[in-house]
């Protein structure tokens, strides 16, 4: 059976690099643009929910991160940061999740970070996001779990996309990798590869877990 996966923020990144993964596995991927899906935008949101909510498989990948100090932070992007990186996903799992439970089979994977348990000068709102996905993924993974559910967060480092070039000057994304056990960032697809084993069918017994993919900073 072809299973019918949703990945959001799959236009470049970590994203493109999960769909193109989900494919390679057999699956049927569907990618919509901000045109399609803007997860700053409820509207857009429950629009793109009543048009599509058949899917097998979901994948939480889009995020932003506009690091500013604490005193800086403007209520507007702080809504958004929250929008975008937490409830956006909550409703999209909880108009999807239902639709798995029911059919017995679903796979959710939520791309959080680092930062949802580990601290950074300026990424206040970014962190605070990012903690209250993977504390959304345990409690999707207990209301979901006996139904055949499983929902996994994955928490990547460092990885070589455009967010994190824009973020880090090429000094610190030197000190960065530097500062890994591997000694270099992340490959899209070396998180791309996680995530499609949590959201296919050889993952049966892993939920509700938050992975650190980070070659080995954390564990300093
Ligand atoms: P990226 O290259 O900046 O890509 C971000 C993706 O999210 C793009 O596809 C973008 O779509 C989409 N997106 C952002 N805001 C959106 C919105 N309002 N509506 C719809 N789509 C939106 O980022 P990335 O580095 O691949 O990061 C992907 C995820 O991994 C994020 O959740 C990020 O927090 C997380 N992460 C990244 C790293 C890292 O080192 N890169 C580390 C830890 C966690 P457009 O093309 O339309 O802009």
């Amino acid at each position: 059976m072809t299973r019918k996966a949703l990945v959001t923020g799959g236009s470049r990144g970590i994203g493109k690099a999960i769909a193109e993964q989900l494919r390679a596995a057999g699956m049927d991927v569907k990618t919509p643009g901000r045109s399609e899906l803007d997860l700053a935008d409820p509207t857009s949101v429950s629009g793109f929910l009543s048009r599509s909510r058949d899917f097998d498989v979901l994948v939480n990948c889009a995020g932003e991160n506009f690091p500013r100090p604490i005193t800086e932070v403007t209520d507007s992007h702080l809504t958004q940061t929250l929008q975008v990186n937490f409830v956006s996903p909550f409703q999209l799992i909880r108009s999807i999740a239902e639709g798995m439970a029911v059919r017995g089979w679903g796979r959710i994977v939520n791309v959080s970070s680092i930062y949802s348990e580990l601290a950074r000068p300026g990424r206040a709102p970014y962190s605070a996001s990012k903690s209250a996905l993977d504390a959304l993924t345990r409690s999707a993974a207990l209301e979901y779990g006996s139904r055949g559910v499983l929902v996994n967060s994955v928490c990547p480092g460092f990885v070589d996309t455009e967010l994190t070039r824009r973020n880090n000057t090429p000094e610190v994304l030197a000190s960065l990798a530097a500062s890994t056990a591997l000694q270099r960032l992340a490959r899209p697809e070396e998180i791309a590869r996680v995530v499609e084993f949590l959201a296919g069918e050889r993952n049966s017994y892993l939920t509700g877990q938050c992975l650190m993919i980070d070659g080995g900073f954390s564990i300093q």
